[in-house]
């Protein structure tokens, strides 16, 4: 071995233990940090945003850090783990979402014992519903992505089967990637609220209808707002008709109006960089003037905050 090799190998792998030591030592600091939330009093809404925008941290680093901040409430021996060293950060990370009080003391064992890509193929053995290979979704050009996963055998036998009928109607072999491009489209034009807002636009906009159509019309709305996985809920939503205190439910056509008007995103914009947050799941309804103050359903009044934002909102107007 030269000496510039020696030299240069014991200064890395003083800094690299250095590293590990501070990677540690910040898993500690955040698991008190989300403990008291404090970082509410400064207006980030959630660890996340904390730990990228006031931290600095990249997107990966601090989606591993949260990821293992939040499984640690529940399972206190993933942080242990880490803390004594057992396990690196990278696979705690991986463990993670699987992690339960009952399977910890094996998957923190299986993931001492194993290289990652080993350990992934454990894991999938110890509970079947984890797939062999890690999903993943990476960027590769400004126009394309990558995406690898693993799927169930009869999940890919529909795929074939949806490839056959878009090839049949295109009147060409179409590949997956154009295929899938074809079913999310189709899904989305029958279960992605924003879609359906825009073609209730489009209802209001022609001719009258009559009075059997709109009532149609209004039961087919309500039941796509029940329906659709976007959760659009008020944190003050009234459970019970006893806690209702008048409040009114805001009707299925200003909820499609409120999304239309805030392109189905969340309105919140960062006061340091005034940049708006660009979620565009969980969103939840808020009221700008709130009920209890005499804010009603109109238009002007309502407005979608994503889950974090909508939190941070409440704490920072009672607070
Ligand atoms: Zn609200
Ligand atoms: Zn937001």
């Amino acid at each position: 071995m030269s000496h510039v090799f020696c030299a240069l190998h014991d200064q890395a792998l003083k800094l690299s233990r250095q590293y590990l030591a501070c990677e540690k030592a910040l898993l500690e600091v955040l698991v008190k940090i989300e403990a008291k939330k404090v970082y509410l009093e400064q207006g980030y809404a959630s660890l996340t945003e904390y730990s990228q925008k006031a931290l600095g941290l990249s997107r990966d680093v601090s989606w591993n850090l949260v990821t293992i901040v939040h499984k640690s409430k529940a399972v206190p021996e993933l942080k242990q783990a880490v803390q004594m060293g057992v396990i690196p950060l990278s696979k705690a990370r991986q463990i993670a979402p699987h992690l339960t009080k009952e399977n910890s003391q094996k998957f923190i064992a299986l993931a001492q014992a194993m290289p990652r890509e080993k350990l992934q193929e454990a894991l999938a053995k110890e509970c079947p519903k984890i797939p062999s290979v890690e999903e993943r979704a990476r960027v590769i050009n400004a126009t394309q992505a990558e995406l690898s996963l693993c799927l169930p055998k009869e999940v890919m036998e529909e795929i074939r089967r949806a490839q056959d009928r878009v090839s049949e109607s295109q009147k060409k072999w179409v590949g997956l990637a154009e295929t899938l491009e074809q079913v999310v489209e189709f899904y989305l034009q029958h279960k992605d609220l924003k879609e359906k807002a825009r073609r209730h636009e489009v209802r209001k906009s022609k001719a009258p209808v009559s009075v059997e159509q709109s009532r149609r019309t209004v039961r087919e709305s309500d039941a796509a707002a029940r329906n659709s996985e976007f959760n659009f809920r008020h944190i003050n939503k009234p459970r019970t008709k006893i806690q209702t205190n008048g409040r009114i439910p805001i009707p299925a056509g200003i909820k499609h109006e409120v999304i239309i008007k805030n392109a189905h995103q969340c309105t919140y914009q960062d006061p340091r960089t005034q940049l708006r947050c660009d979620k565009e799941r969980f969103l939840h309804i808020h009221h700008k003037i709130s009920v209890a103050m005499g804010g009603t359903n109109a238009l002007e009044n309502l407005t979608l905050l994503c889950s974090a934002h909508h939190r941070l909102e409440h704490y920072q107007s009672s607070g």
